[in-house]
């Protein structure tokens, strides 16, 4: 059985490293390129899948080089992938373009992730038989929410990480049973600054919420229940890229596996820190022996 099911984007990132951003009509010579795998759907599925989960992918890649790769690495990560479509055009890409200040900017092609607009049969005999269904806001939303409202049918437990910010109509929200914003995420749906009024305000709109924090960790606001705050372990972070995923794809191993919240919030904090450690998206995520170490010995992460 399918423990855990992602319908969610698949994405090449295409990173230039500049000195400094070309302004309009101008050309620089980069330092560096790289292309990673990404994209939020296939990356909390091999984050759920290394952390342990038994994971598929509901997407579409394109008839490219990139397809085949973005394919790959899931295959990799032991994430089933008989329901993600090869389909004509491009994958998505994402042209990010980093200065030495660390700031960037991106253009974002989503190419076959666009074509994902409705689920198929098989698509939904999956995710009936699941504990939980991952989602995101990189697919077209008419498919996010036509999969979030059959899952939540069924009783399959639901988990939206709402990224890219956007407004989100009330049906998403009526069938989300668990929200990942990050910070910015969270202000940007409630217009509150302030991450713990954010969090409550989202208790009008979904039952239980968990706002990551960074560095300091993530809050957890349930209705009828105490808020909680679980610090993140201290680490020299290296590289923040899919921090976020990682954290929900070993939250959702943990959940599927019947963890108590608190208990599965330690892990997916401990998931996402030894992520930080080290480089790039998916090639940074722990596996489960990984996680299982850092939990034993906390202070082992924060020694190396
Ligand atoms: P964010 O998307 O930045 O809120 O990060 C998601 C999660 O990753 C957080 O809730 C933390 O558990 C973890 N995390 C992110 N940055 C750090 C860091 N510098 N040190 C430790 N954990 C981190």
């Amino acid at each position: 059985m399918t423990s855990i099911v992602v319908l969610g984007s698949t994405n090449m990132d295409l990173v230039a490293y500049v000195t400094k951003a070309p302004a309009r009509g101008e050309t620089v010579t980069g330092r560096a390129f790289r292309t990673i795998p990404g994209g939020k759907g296939a990356n909390q599925a091999v984050a759920a899948a290394r952390a342990g989960g038994e994971v598929a992918m509901i997407g579409a890649v394109g008839a490219d080089d990139f397809g085949y790769r973005l394919r790959d690495v899931l295959e990799h990560s032991s994430v089933d992938t008989d329901l993600l479509r090869t389909v004509e055009g491009p994958s998505g890409t994402a042209h990010i373009v980093v200065d030495d200040e660390g700031g960037n900017a991106i253009v974002v092609v989503p190419g076959a992730n666009a074509t994902v607009t409705s689920l198929t049969a098989g698509d939904e005999a999956l995710i009936a038989t699941a504990r939980l269904l991952l989602l995101q806001l990189e697919l077209p939303l008419s498919v996010v929410v036509e999969g979030a409202a059959h899952a939540h049918a069924r009783g399959v437990r639901t988990v939206l990480t709402p990224a890219p910010a956007q407004p989100l109509p009330p049906e998403l929200f009526d069938v989300t049973d668990l929200l990942v914003p990050n910070e910015h995420e969270a202000v940007a749906l409630t217009g509150r600054t302030d991450p713990h009024a954010a969090a409550l305000a989202l208790l009008d709109a979904v039952p239980e919420v968990v706002v990551t924090l960074g560095a300091a960790g993530c809050l957890y606001v349930a209705r009828g229940a105490e808020p909680l705050t679980v610090p993140a372990p201290r680490v020299r972070a290296v590289d923040t890229t899919a921090a976020g995923d990682t954290f929900v794809g070993a939250l959702a191993v943990a959940l599927a596996e019947g963890l108590p919240m608190p208990d599965a919030l330690t892990r997916a904090g401990t998931a996402a820190a030894l992520s930080v450690r080290r480089e790039g998206a998916s090639i940074s995520m722990p596996y489960r022996t990984e996680i299982d170490a850092a939990l034993a010995t906390p202070e082992s992460l924060e020694n190396d």
